[in-house]
């Protein structure tokens, strides 16, 4: 079931910071998801998302806030098998996943670059929603649940160069618009 984005204010489009900065480096606290200002960042996450072309998730620390807080939309991309639509996490945890595999990420905040990062193909993700504080869970699989980890690793100071096996497993970024952001 997709985030029902009406009950987020309007967004505002930030600034997507780039590696190395520091915030990028440092876990993120929890955060309490009926905050205002924990909403507002939830809504500038998702107005950020939807004007970057070929991004397909955002967490804080990549608008320059230490907070455990992501959106992801995968819809429409083509290794997308199960998909939810908009989801916006506050607090997530990855509480079951199984079978790996490793496949080619990329990332807003390093732009240049993408690699081969292996991640369960199949998780269940549980956190709180952003405005009600509800707390909900999502199961799902392959380009999605590979975009959720990803978030959640930002969320925890972890970037994909965190994870990849070795400068092997990078690549320079060749056609920009084509490759996945999250
Ligand atoms: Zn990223």
């Amino acid at each position: 079931m997709s985030f029902d984005l009406s009950t987020l204010p309007p967004g505002r489009v930030r600034e997507v910071v780039r590696a190395p900065a520091h915030v990028l480096a440092t876990a993120g606290p929890e955060v309490d998801p009926t905050d205002p200002e924990v909403v507002q960042l939830c809504a500038d996450l998702v107005a950020t998302m939807r004007v970057s072309p070929g991004c397909v998730g955002l967490a804080a620390p990549q608008v320059g806030v230490s907070a455990q807080a992501f959106c992801v939309d995968v819809t429409g991309h083509p290794k997308t098998r199960a998909g939810h639509g908009l989801v916006v996490l506050v607090n997530a945890r990855v509480v079951e996943s199984s079978r790996n595999e490793r496949a080619r990420e990329g990332c807003m905040s390093v732009p240049d670059l993408t690699g081969d990062v292996k991640r369960a193909t199949r998780v269940t993700v549980r956190g709180h929603l952003p405005g009600t504080g509800e707390e909900t869970e999502v199961v799902t699989d392959a380009f999605e649940a590979r975009a959720l980890q990803h978030e959640i690793d930002h969320c925890a100071g972890l970037l994909f160069l965190d994870r990849v096996a070795g400068a092997h497993a990078l690549h320079a970024r060749q056609v920009y618009l084509d490759a996945p952001a999250p």
